[in-house]
């Protein structure tokens, strides 16, 4: 059985068969699945999912696009978001961090980034005060080939000096993109773990993502879609769902040598326990 720890099923692109998607993955080996909030309208919706279905579990946070497009504002939102915290089936804050790409092809500017940074931070310091663990988003400035799943490293050393900051604070970097070099550093820390989504499936054989796959223990990863988005080989193009979840579980089975049944039993422990479920 396979715990989900990224899913966006609040999506409008569910509207139409959002139960029917549901079922599929309870009865297909999902065994739960936590909803991401990634704004304010989504935490929303992640909680009212999460209380509607006993293994529907959620995270609560204010994206870094949310920042890009309220600006300042986005901080006048937060006495909102902050009173939705109320909810037992909240496992997390999240998805949270630093996000540089800009899809226009735009360079992002210092004031942007410092506005990023202050609602990320100020995000951790709600986190600490909840004693929950952080669902962290990163994304670097540009892609360094467009074919290959990384961007710049610049997001990545800005959120690992961030977070840094918050010793006491429990963190799992989502759909990681990070390179070889730096996964040194984030297992130098025994309060990080890493969660792969179907983008690794799109690589070419001898990829760095599978060195940086191979390089991290078993014990450390965690398993994720980020569903619509991202979906899987075979189901790449398509609308992504948390059953697709296995695809991520296989090619990281295959990647590490080790047996599907295993992955599924270590990487399960792992989310129960960095989720508290
Ligand atoms: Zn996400």
């Amino acid at each position: 059985m396979l715990i989900e720890t990224h899913a966006h099923i609040d999506d409008k692109q569910f509207d139409s068969d959002r139960d029917e998607v549901i079922a599929r993955a309870f009865d297909s080996g999902v065994e739960k699945i936590i909803n991401i909030g990634a704004g304010l309208g989504s935490s929303q919706r992640s909680v009212a999912l999460a209380e509607k279905y006993e293994n529907i579990f959620c995270s609560i946070g204010l994206h870094p696009h949310y920042f890009m497009e309220y600006g300042e504002k986005s901080f006048d939102k937060f006495p909102e978001f902050k009173a939705l915290a109320v909810s037992k089936k909240i496992v997390a804050i999240g998805e949270i961090g630093l996000d540089y790409f800009i899809p226009d092809g735009s360079v992002i500017t210092e004031e942007q980034k410092e506005l990023q940074r202050k609602g990320f931070r100020e995000q951790l310091e709600f986190a600490k005060e909840l004693k929950l663990p952080v669902i962290l988003h990163c994304r670097g400035s540009r892609p360094v080939a467009p074919s290959e799943y990384r961007e710049a490293d610049d997001a990545y050393e800005d959120v690992f000096a961030i977070v840094s900051e918050f010793p006491g604070l429990n963190f799992v970097w989502h759909s990681f993109g990070g390179r070889l070099a730096f996964v040194e550093k984030v297992l130098g820390k025994e309060n990080m773990l890493i969660s792969f989504a179907g983008n690794i499936t799109y690589n070419k054989p001898g990829a760095e993502i599978f060195a940086v796959i191979k390089r991290i223990p078993l014990e450390k990863i965690m398993l994720e879609t980020d569903c619509p988005y991202l979906a899987p080989v075979p189901m790449r193009g398509k609308r992504n769902e948390p059953l697709y979840v296995k695809y991520v579980a296989q090619k990281i089975a295959e990647v590490k040598n080790v047996d599907f049944e295993d992955l599924a039993k270590v990487t399960t422990s792992t989310a129960e326990r960095f989720f508290g479920l």
